[in-house]
């Protein structure tokens, strides 16, 4: 079998101007990605192209968005589809992250439905799963995390798993007054992840299974020794110089 790349990612969220992304971008631009390393950046949508644009030609980074929506091309103000992000550039498009499902209304369908159209329009879908505390301390993170896979993949045709990305976010270890999940949190759930693909898809492999909540520099040493294939980071790749000292750990 082909060794498999560490990925290794960042969402800015909704954060930086124009000017703030293209000098991210140009700062990156000098950084090697290391051998066996798949880089990928996830900007607010207003700086997709700032960021394209920055990139070296022939850069390894993936370029992607942060949401779109899963219908066809037509009435619904204020959405981008997966054909126009892809158009526009995208490669790699982020689904149901916490702060989506639990401060945007997006549902377990909603997921799904994203999920179908990401693959369709040849985007890679990076779906974001993970259980809030009350489900984490009550010891049924294992059973949740699974039934957010099962029903985010249930529309996928097996074989395309293999295209699609995991990341496991506990939520509450996202964002500001979260605490990185410690590498015992996450293995029965990674698990549960793999146990609930191959129930769906025999024999497949997903593209890539990730860790991401309140990843640093200091802990991505520890997780990365987790069975796991990358890490999907927030605020500790927000500067330029954040994001290279994690690429350096690949
Ligand atoms: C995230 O929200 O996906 C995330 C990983 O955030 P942070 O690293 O800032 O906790």
């Amino acid at each position: 079998t082909e060794p498999r790349p560490l990925w290794l990612g960042t969402s800015w969220k909704m954060t930086k101007t124009l000017a703030e992304s293209r000098a991210y971008v140009e700062e990156l631009g000098h950084t090697v990605v290391p051998e066996g390393v798949q880089a990928f950046l996830l900007p607010p949508l207003t700086s997709l192209h700032v960021v394209l644009d920055a990139l070296p030609t022939g850069s390894p980074v993936l370029v992607g968005v942060q949401n779109a929506h899963w219908g066809p091309d037509g009435p619904m103000t204020g959405e981008v589809s997966m054909t126009q992000v892809r158009d526009a550039g995208a490669q790699v498009v982020e689904i149901g992250h916490s702060e989506r499902r639990g401060l945007l209304g997006e549902t377990d369908e909603m997921v799904a439905a994203k999920v179908a159209a990401a693959l369709d329009a040849g985007l890679v879908p990076v779906l974001c799963v993970g259980e809030p505390w009350s489900v984490r301390s009550a010891g049924r993170a294992d059973a949740y995390v699974a039934d957010q896979v099962r029903s985010a993949l249930a529309d996928v045709d097996p074989d395309d798993v293999s295209r699609v990305v995991v990341a496991y976010e506990p939520v509450w270890a996202i964002g500001e007054g979260g605490r990185a999940a410690e590498p015992a949190d996450v293995v029965g759930v990674l698990d549960a992840i793999r146990g609930a693909v191959a129930d769906l898809a025999p024999g497949v492999r997903l593209r890539a299974l990730l860790y991401g909540g309140s990843v640093t520099t200091e802990n991505a040493t520890d997780l990365l020794d987790l069975d796991l294939d990358g890490l999907f980071v927030g605020r500790a790749a927000w500067t330029a110089a954040g994001f290279t000292a994690l690429l350096s750990l690949g």
